[in-house]
C-alpha cells in the first residue's frame, strides 16, 4: 500500500496520502502541504518510502508521519506544547508546529549535533520554516531523547521517531494530564507502535497498534 502514495511533486504525494486514507484529517493534510519535503529528504522526496539521512538516520515514510500526527490530532491545537524525540531531518518537527500554529511550540531533540545542525539549515530553506525558527515556533535542542526535556515540559503531545528499547517514564513523566505519547517500542525482535495517554488523574492506558521498523534509541555515538 505505501508505495502507492508516491507522487511527482509534494503536492502529488499528499493527495496520494489522502487518496489511500494514509491521511485521514484536512487539518493533517493542510499541514504536510505546507512543508515541502525536498527540503528535508535527501533523495527522492516524494516517494512513500524512508531515506537515508546519515549517521545511521532515517528519514521515515511520509505514511508514518501522516500516521503519528494523525494518533496525536487531538493533543494539537493551536497553542499546544509537542516534543519530537529524534528529531533528525526536522520535517515532523515542522509539520507539528503547523498543527499548533500560531502560538504554539515544538521542541526537537536529537542527540547527534551535525543532524540539528541540519534540521535547522532545512528550516532555513523556506521563508516560512525560517519565520518559524525565528520566533521559537520550533527549537531544535541536542541531548538524551529518552530523558525527554524537562526545560519545555510539560507537554501535549510527545512524538517519538527511533524505536524504544523499554518504556521510558521520563516521557510519560514529562506529559500534560491529559497529554499523549506516541512511540515505536521494541519487544523480542519486532517493534509495535505504541499510543499512551495519560489521563486528567495522571493515570497511563497504553494502546499497542501496529507492527514498524525504526533505528533505534541509542546512547550517543562517541
Ligand atoms: N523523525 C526523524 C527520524 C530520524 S531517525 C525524521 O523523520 O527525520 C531517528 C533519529 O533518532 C535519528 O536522527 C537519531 O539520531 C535519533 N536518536 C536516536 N537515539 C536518540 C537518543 N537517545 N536521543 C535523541 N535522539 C536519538
Amino acid at each position: 500500500m505505501a508505495w502507492r502514495s508516491s507522487g511527482a511533486t509534494n503536492e502529488a504525494l499528499i493527495t496520494n496520502l489522502v487518496k489511500n486514507k494514509l491521511i485521514r484529517s484536512d487539518r493533517v493534510k493542510d499541514a504536510m502541504l505546507r512543508v515541502d519535503r525536498a527540503h528535508f529528504a535527501p533523495a527522492k522526496p516524494y516517494d512513500d518510502s524512508p531515506q537515508p539521512l546519515g549517521h545511521k538516520a532515517t528519514i521515515s515514510a511520509p505514511h508514518m508521519h501522516a500516521s503519528a500526527c494523525e494518533s496525536l490530532l487531538d493533543y494539537l491545537e493551536p497553542g499546544s506544547k509537542v516534543l519530537d524525540v529524534g528529531s533528525g531531518s526536522g520535517y515532523l518537527t515542522a509539520v507539528l508546529a503547523n498543527l499548533v500554529a500560531p502560538n504554539g511550540t515544538v521542541i526537537g531533540i536529537d542527540h547527534i549535533q551535525p543532524l540539528n545542525d541540519m534540521a535547522n539549515a532545512n528550516m532555513g530553506k523556506s521563508e516560512e520554516g525560517r519565520k518559524m525558527l525565528e520566533s521559537g515556533q520550533i527549537k531544535f535542542v541536542t541531548g538524551d531523547g529518552r530523558e525527554g526535556w524537562a526545560e519545555g515540559a510539560p507537554y501535549d503531545a510527545i512524538h517519538v521517531g527511533a524505536a524504544a528499547a523499554v518504556h521510558h517514564k521520563a516521557l510519560t513523566d514529562q506529559l500534560k494530564a491529559p497529554g499523549r505519547l506516541f512511540v515505536p517500542v521494541a519487544e523480542g525482535g519486532t517493534q509495535h507502535i505504541y499510543v499512551i495517554d495519560k489521563n486528567k488523574d495522571g493515570s497511563l492506558e497504553r494502546q499497542k497498534l501496529y507492527g514498524v521498523q525504526y533505528v533505534p534509541l541509542t546512547d550517543a555515538p562517541v
